[in-house]
């Protein structure tokens, strides 16, 4: 019974609505004509409730001649694993990728090149009841969480999932920085009208990283304004943010209360299973060789940010083909620990330098500085001068100016007296060694 509801629902579902909702949807049982649906969010179970439950009991009652009753459970929180990743790409109409444009829509912001994990599945699934239905459910949509975790994305594929639907629907991005310009310079150049006619007479309005109205009084009050027009005449508002409406610095209460009229959804960051997802799509639309194990890892090392996961991928991929490589986990693990400290030379001071050593030998910055040459001070004082060589970009008169006013052929020769004690001498590589760890951590 499922495979034939999978089907009738794929002849009648967009392809993304089919992975939102019956791809995310597990049948658990059919027992006394009752079928046990298990379903990712409450949001999930509101909707099949609503909109798809029909078709159930129309194709039950087609295959058995028994009333069957679906019942939807919410799934635990186990993570959603994809069993395979989705071949399926709808490539968007040459029309609705035009007005996307227009719209300043990143083509690449598509609900097909989303991800669905834990994290994001209920925020997904909001964006796709508003696209398929603007102005009709959640008015306000509201997407608040973290940098990089796809809010931005999920805002566009509303947009350009709407232009698919129709390809006349005016759909309008901007961040809210641009609105105030917009506004600000509406007024400068007395266009106000024309300004008013370009954000009130949209179909949807996508207003990202709204935090930025904080303190903006009079790109506030436009706004208000503009909602109400939109609100009232059922035009789709869609905004993201940092955090919460009522958690953003000076936002006037009567914003904060018209947001929450619709409906907000956090976005949190994604779990390994979901970064290893996004990793292998991303990977297969640059048609990339990776291994399993080596998506794995990549996913290990970044746990926060969606941008920077993307990044890696970027600069694993780049360190390949410099080096002319296959991709491997021990090429990535090279590729990425140049990652971490991301360029010591540039950040490390030599003073920060003097202070670590002198903090690992117990011995004052003033002695490091100084003259004195008791073997105490004078090979923590060769170190130091040996790693501000090292680890900074400073020029050797620079660097003897900065102990106290060596000439800078003392730099040079305390630099070829550590490198020679380096190449034998055990404890002192593991004691420059130990330094370099504490300054580049
Ligand atoms: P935010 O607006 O929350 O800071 P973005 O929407 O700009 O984050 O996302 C950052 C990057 O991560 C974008 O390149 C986006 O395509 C990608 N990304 C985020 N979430 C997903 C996801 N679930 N699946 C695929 N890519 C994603
Ligand atoms: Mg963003």
């Amino acid at each position: 019974i499922w495979k034939e509801l999978e089907e009738s629902y794929r002849k009648i579902l967009t392809v993304p609505s089919f992975n939102a909702w019956i791809d995310q949807a597990t049948p658990i049982s059919l027992v006394n004509n009752q079928l046990t649906i298990e379903v990712p969010s409450s949001l999930h179970k509101e909707y099949w409730e609503k909109n798809l439950s029909t078709k159930i009991v129309e194709t039950g009652f087609k295959l058995t001649g028994e009333e069957i009753t679906p019942v939807f459970v919410i799934q635990n929180n186990e993570p959603i694993m994809e069993d395979k990743p989705k071949e399926e790409t709808t490539i968007l109409p040459e029309q609705a990728m035009k007005n996307g444009k227009k719209a300043y829509l990143n083509p690449k912001y598509t609900f097909d090149t989303f991800v669905i994990g834990k994290g994001n599945q209920m925020a997904h699934a909001a964006a796709l009841v508003v696209a398929e239905d603007p102005g009709a459910t959640y008015n306000p949509l509201f997407f608040y969480g973290g940098v990089g975790l796809g809010k931005t994305h999920l805002m566009h594929a509303i947009g350009h999932q709407m232009l698919m639907n129709n390809p006349e629907a005016k759909v309008k991005y901007v961040s809210s920085e641009s609105f105030a310009n917009d506004f600000i310079n509406s007024i400068k150049n007395g266009t106000s009208e024309q300004f008013r006619q370009d954000y009130r007479n949209v179909d949807l309005l996508l207003v990202d990283d709204i935090q930025f109205f904080a303190e903006k009084e009079g790109t506030q009050e436009e706004f208000f304004h503009t909602f109400n027009t939109l609100y009232n005449e059922g035009r789709q508002i869609v905004l993201t943010s940092d955090r919460l409406p009522n958690e953003i610095p000076k936002l006037q209460e009567r914003l904060v209360s018209r947001f929450a009229w619709g409906l907000s959804v956090d976005i949190t960051p994604p779990d390994l299973e979901t970064r290893i997802a996004i990793l292998r799509k991303k990977a297969d639309a640059e048609r990339l060789e990776i291994p399993e194990d080596t998506l794995s890892y990549i996913a290990g090392q970044i746990d926060s940010n969606i941008r920077e996961l993307e990044g890696a991928l970027v600069r694993v991929q780049a360190f390949a083909t410099m080096n002319s490589e296959d991709i491997t986990t021990s090429l990535a693990a090279d590729s990425l620990k140049s990652l971490r400290p991301i360029s010591p030379k540039n950040q490390l001071s030599i003073l920060a330098i003097q202070e670590k050593v002198c903090e690992y030998y117990h011995i004052d910055l003033k002695d490091l500085k100084g003259k004195r040459r008791v073997k105490s001070i004078v090979l923590p004082r060769q170190i130091a001068m040996y790693l501000s060589r090292e680890l900074t970009d400073n020029s050797l008169p620079k660097i003897g100016a900065e102990f106290g006013g060596k000439d800078h052929t003392t730099v040079i020769h305390s630099h070829e007296k550590i490198q020679q004690l380096l190449e034998t001498d055990i404890s002192l590589q593991k004691e420059v060694k130990d330094i370099k760890d504490l300054l580049t951590n």
